[in-house]
């Protein structure tokens, strides 16, 4: 039986366990990436570690999440980056040189090598057929320390893209049919493998907007093969030597099939409040909104700001709209200085950002109260642009600059607009200066850390009985972005645990934080896909910090899962989920923990309503060992000592 490209990536870095549905795998990692929220932490726990230098072939750190310089903090924490990297032979960018997604894809992917990165849209680079994962901050400090990255063997699902997309249909809108089709549950466990003759059409960067949301469906990662499509790329990027074919057998056997005519596809929208909210533009046409944002690791492509400029071109944005423009790397920027694409955007009136992700996770350009906001990027949780009451709603680059236009949500194939096709350049501008070099060798010059920089919390193995009360109780796909919030008030302090804690569910219940920490022990019931969304490990440390013990949920998303492990909060999931009922915020609970062992069955007493509940813990032994002393840190200290 011959292998999907998903085996074959997976194959080439696999250093433990047998590549089986369902058991748990160890991959050697052979790059890491981490950005400026969630690399503090990371590096921090690098330094824990205790090693002089990483192991990996390739550790990238880049500054593009925390910009706005307000005050020292997100200052702080760049220059803490940057000395931190160099010391550890890591290379770093300068402030907002691009997304880190769209950056690594430009100067770093490899097809056939694996990557591991402290955000969830790593897998952005499947688009390039690398083997790009997303996780929490620890685990990419334990793969720079040469450790294997564990996780469960997917399910391949085979997505077979028949025909090509008709004008004004571009790439967001496959990724939005499958989260319509699949939801944002619909991908765990399982890779997104694409194929067919579909994907004939799509260029490098097409293929890495359609990955990249593949994190919206919970995906372990989503890849494309590596074809001449791909080494075209690799070209015009001046680095053709990192390029290597990658196919699947003819005889490879996927677990599902998902088919998709292109030819078929009609502009999509994703409504507020979640990714899968997904439906026809006709059928939304005609809402009024303030303002548009254009960029996002999914959509701020040469490509993109180029059919942007062509539906705005010789007109003016809507007089109500307030637009913004955030290209995803210098070499887009420049490229589109060179062809004045940028001087005709300010000329219809769109504000021209700098380059980094902006807008997308509330990092200035927040919507007015009740605003309602399209935009080009991932996600649209509640909240996550920084204004609470407001609505974004997620489409194309060609919805969004038609919507611009008219300042009402706006079918662009209804502008009578000439078609327009992209070429991609045959060789991209190229200047890596702003990447800042390691030092050759180790050294232990002093790494300047701002005052916002907490030490990280310790945390105490796990007791023989867990008590406490239920501290809050939370339905369906609660995302990261509800445990802790994104925006500019908030990211600057992910890397202070005791401050950010303080927010912990802010946008669900204000008063969790200050009950938490007064009950000093306590549970967190959930729904299904707890903790989907972002792969921040602040939304498992801060509740652990408040004193959260256990989180006992339907089921769970896939990184957030991993970072509970990371930092010793127990998960469990009912096995009957109807038992979800019979619990309530402030109930007293108990669970004996005197053992941990893989598939035992454990009872929730619910000492307030007086019954048990029936749970069991979806992790491994291996897993409920680290766990039991504490989370990965301590244990990988012990193992060391
Ligand atoms: Fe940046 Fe938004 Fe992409 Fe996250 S989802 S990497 S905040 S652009």
């Amino acid at each position: 039986m011959g292998f999907t490209v998903a085996e074959k990536l997976i194959a080439a870095s696999l250093v433990d366990g047998e590549m089986k549905k369902g058991n748990r795998i160890g991959i050697h990692i052979s790059q890491t990436l981490t950005h400026d929220v969630t690399g503090v932490m990371t590096y921090l726990e690098f330094e824990a570690i205790g090693l002089k230098r990483v192991k990996t072939d390739l550790s990238v750190s880049y500054i593009d999440h925390n910009i706005l310089q307000a005050d020292f903090k997100n200052p702080d924490d760049h220059r803490f980056l940057m000395d931190i990297t160099s010391k550890y032979g890591i290379l770093c960018t300068k402030p907002a040189s691009g997304i880190c997604h769209q950056l690594h894809l430009e100067r770093f992917a490899k097809p056939g090598k694996s990557l591991l990165g402290s955000d969830s849209h790593t897998v952005n680079a499947g688009g390039v057929g690398m083997l790009a994962i997303g996780a929490g901050g620890l685990d990419i400090a334990m793969a720079m320390a040469g450790e294997p990255f564990y996780f469960t063997m997917p399910a391949i699902v085979k997505v077979v893209l028949i025909g090509e997309l008709p004008s004004f249909v571009s790439a967001k809108n496959v990724i939005l049919e499958i989260l319509r089709r699949i939801s944002v549950k619909g991908g765990l466990n399982t890779i997104l493998e694409y194929t067919g003759p579909g994907i004939q059409t799509l260029n490098v960067t097409e293929r890495a907007t359609i990955c990249n949301m593949g994190a919206e469906a919970g995906a372990t990662t989503s890849v494309f093969l590596s074809d001449e499509i791909t080494r075209y790329w690799f070209q015009a990027q001046g680095r053709e030597q990192d390029w290597v074919p990658i196919f699947a057998d003819e005889d490879a056997v996927y677990d599902r099939v998902i088919e998709i005519n292109l030819s078929e596809m009609e502009p999509l929208i994703a409504l507020p409040h979640q990714p899968d909210n997904v439906v026809l533009v006709r059928d939304a046409v005609g809402i009024d909104i303030d303002q548009v944002m254009f960029g996002g690791c999914t959509n701020s492509s040469l490509q993109d700001v180029m059919s942007i400029a062509h539906i705005l071109a010789g007109k003016h944005v809507h007089g109500n709209i307030d637009t913004a423009l955030y290209c995803g790397s210098r070499q887009v920027m420049t490229e589109c200085v060179r062809r004045g694409i940028i001087e005709q955007l300010v000329g219809s009136g769109v504000r021209v950002m700098e380059m980094f992700c902006g807008a997308c996770n509330g990092m200035g350009f927040a919507p007015p109260s009740n605003g309602k906001s399209v935009r080009t990027g991932p996600r649209n949780f509640i909240g996550r642009c920084g204004t609470d009451s407001a609505n974004v709603y997620l489409t194309s680059p060609e919805v969004a600059a038609a919507s611009a236009l008219t300042g009402k949500i706006t079918d662009p194939r209804d502008l009578g607009l000439t078609p327009w096709k992209y070429t991609m350049p045959s060789q991209f501008v190229i200047d890596e200066r702003m990447f800042l070099q390691p030092k050759d060798i180790a050294d232990d010059a002093p790494v300047r850390r701002g005052p916002n920089i907490k030490p990280l919390p310790e945390i105490e193995s796990v007791p023989d009985e867990l008590t406490g009360e239920t501290l809050i109780k939370v339905g369906d796909d609660i995302t990261t972005d509800h445990i802790i919030p994104a925006g500019a008030h908030f990211l600057p302090i992910r890397c202070n645990i005791p401050e950010v804690s303080k927010y912990a569910f802010k946008v669900v219940d204000e008063s969790f934080s200050a009950r938490a920490k007064e009950a000093g022990s306590g549970f967190i019931i959930g729904g299904h896909n707890y903790g989907q969304g972002s792969s921040r490990e602040q939304a498992a440390l801060a509740p652990r910090y408040l004193g959260v013990r256990a989180v006992i949920a339907k089921s769970f998303a896939r990184i957030h899962l991993a970072n509970l492990v990371n930092f010793g909060l127990l998960p469990f999931v009912f096995v009957n989920e109807a038992d979800f009922d019979h619990f309530d915020q402030g109930d007293s609970l108990s669970i004996d923990t005197t053992v941990l062992q893989q598939g035992m069955q454990y009872a929730v007493c619910n000492h307030t309503k007086g019954i048990d509940v029936p749970v069991v813990t979806p992790l491994s032994q291996d897993e409920l060992d680290i766990i039991r002393v504490g989370g990965r840190l301590n244990w990988i200290k012990q193992r060391n000592s």
